[in-house]
């Protein structure tokens, strides 16, 4: 969804063959569990904003409410279809199963479907040693320009498919979808936001503003990856701060490694990665998953980062693997019970860096190192004074910094003046911190060693990298 660095749209226009611009609102896929109306709140913003520009062409991208495939079989009725430009999607297994039908259907039809990779993420990459230096090749070369005014495109007749009519209105609490606001955020962040990008990375006030905030616009095109490296590149010999945008720099190349190792396991959407992790942790307890989802764990850090991201869509790094960590370790439930409800809040679901990012929190990856976060000492480093917790739960506004961590100490008296009763007002912590971090290390540490685990942990390795490269943390980009 934007017009800079768009390949497809490149080969369309170059081809000379009247294109008609499609976008397809799939049923299937909107009514999926991982699927919000936040998500094509902003799909609506971006095509509303592209349509403007397309208008000034003689353009414009047509959105048809029907599944993908229904709605092709019908154009075919109607044109004579010869080749079908996209990018690739490296989706979750319901758009994997979309394109199969997709390719089926080109093949018996004989249409040339032309897909075409995004962001440096090869598909069918057997071993992902080169990937690094594949990515930097891709990142270095031009930006593809699209010329409109030698785009031939054609109408679609009115009534021969069904539009999409829904109307999603605006909603000031998320970012807006599109690419004029993608490229608001990136400059802003790039020449002003980023001088305390390092600083506040973990806090979940600060950063809000000090984070680029870039992901969503990534995870739905409206910016493709290499634009944000250009404009990366740019920024540093402008302003000659290479330190916060190095620290930038490598979480771009992480974004793309992500998806990358989704691309060749995309089981990691279903199953643990290490397959002997599959014998712990595999009952749910939905008493314990309502109180997480809904905000009622007694904690007040987990709490208030579970009303933020219903919100607003957004929370950072830190506190996403918070959350996950505390259902994981300390409510001990399976990751699976947790994945559809945060890709739902996020506004920057992207499958491929959702689930595997999941299961590195959950410990299921088995070659990472298990953290299991505290939850009373990341509120005490990361929201000190309590600012964050007391903006998503105003209840607990009037306790002071040394009670806000951990409101089930205060005494009935101090309950009484900082007018919030625990047990009724504000929930009494849902498990015991000390008792659940035992029992979570001490299963996850004796899983760890055993020997199925090590040995899926040798064919992991063995199949997809060196270990030194699958440290993420190791993964760097030369700027
Ligand atoms: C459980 C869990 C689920 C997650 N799900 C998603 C998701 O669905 N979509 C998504 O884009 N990110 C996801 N992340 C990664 C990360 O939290 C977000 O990319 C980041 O918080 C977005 O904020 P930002 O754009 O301000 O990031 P910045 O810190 O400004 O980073 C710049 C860009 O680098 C990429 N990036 C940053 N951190 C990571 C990371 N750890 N892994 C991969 N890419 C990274 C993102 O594209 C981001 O926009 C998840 C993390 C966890 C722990």
């Amino acid at each position: 969804m934007r017009l800079i660095d768009h390949l497809p749209l490149l080969r369309a226009q170059e081809s000379d063959t009247p294109t008609l611009l499609i976008y397809f609102y799939e049923p299937s896929i909107m009514s999926f569990a991982d699927s919000d109306e936040r998500h094509w709140r902003f799909v609506q913003q971006s095509l509303t904003e592209l349509n403007k520009t397309f208008a000034e062409w003689g353009h414009h991208i047509y959105t048809i409410h029907d599944e993908a495939l229904a709605a092709l079989r019908k154009l075919t009725e109607l044109f004579n279809v010869t080749t079908l430009f996209s990018h690739e999607e490296i989706g979750n297994n319901l758009t994997y199963a979309r394109d199969q039908s997709v390719a089926a259907f080109c093949k018996e039809k004989k249409i040339e479907w032309k897909e075409f990779p995004t962001n440096g993420v090869v598909r069918g990459l057997g071993n992902r040693k080169l990937f690094s230096q594949n990515w930097m090749q891709t990142m270095s070369a031009p930006l593809y320009s699209v010329d409109l005014k030698n785009l031939i495109s054609i109408q679609l007749p009115a009534n021969l498919l069904p539009s999409f009519t829904t109307y999603f209105p605006a909603n000031p609490r998320f970012q807006p979808g599109g690419p004029g606001a993608a490229n608001k955020y990136l400059n802003s962040f790039l020449y002003e936001r980023k001088s305390s990008y390092s600083k506040h990375i973990s806090k979940p006030e600060e950063s809000r503003k000090s984070c680029s905030r870039l992901s969503p616009y990534l995870a739905w095109g409206n910016l493709s990856m290499k634009q944000v490296y250009h404009a990366t590149l740019e920024a540093i010999a402008k302003t000659g701060d290479k330190r916060n945008l190095q620290f930038f720099g490598n979480r771009l190349l992480w974004h793309c490694h992500f998806i990358q190792k989704f691309e060749s396991e995309c089981r990691l959407e279903f199953e643990n990665l290490n397959e002997g992790f599959n014998e712990i942790r595999n009952k749910t307890d939905s008493n314990l998953v309502a109180a997480w989802e809904a905000g009622c764990t007694g904690y007040p850090l987990v709490d208030a980062c579970i009303e933020c991201v219903k919100n607003t869509g957004y929370l950072n790094f830190r506190m996403r693997s918070l959350l996950v960590s505390f259902f994981t370790h300390h409510l001990w439930q399976p990751w699976q019970a947790g994945a559809h409800f945060l890709a739902r809040q996020f506004l920057d679901y992207e499958p491929g860096i959702h689930y595997p990012q999941f299961q590195m929190q959950a410990g299921t990856m088995g070659i990472n190192t298990i953290r299991i976060y505290n939850p009373v000492k990341q509120s005490i480093d990361h929201d000190p004074t309590g600012l964050f917790i007391k903006k998503w739960i105003p209840i607990l506004r009037h306790v002071p910094p040394n009670h806000i961590h951990q409101p089930w100490k205060m005494t009935e008296l101090e309950q009484e003046l900082y007018q919030v009763k625990i047990g009724s007002d504000y929930p009494h912590p849902i498990v015991s911190i000390s008792e659940t971090a035992k029992h979570a290390r001490e299963k996850l540490w004796q899983t760890k060693k055993s020997s199925v685990v090590q040995k899926e942990n040798r064919r992991i390795l063995k199949l997809h990298t060196n270990r030194k490269a699958e440290a993420e943390k190791t993964l760097q980009v030369e700027l």
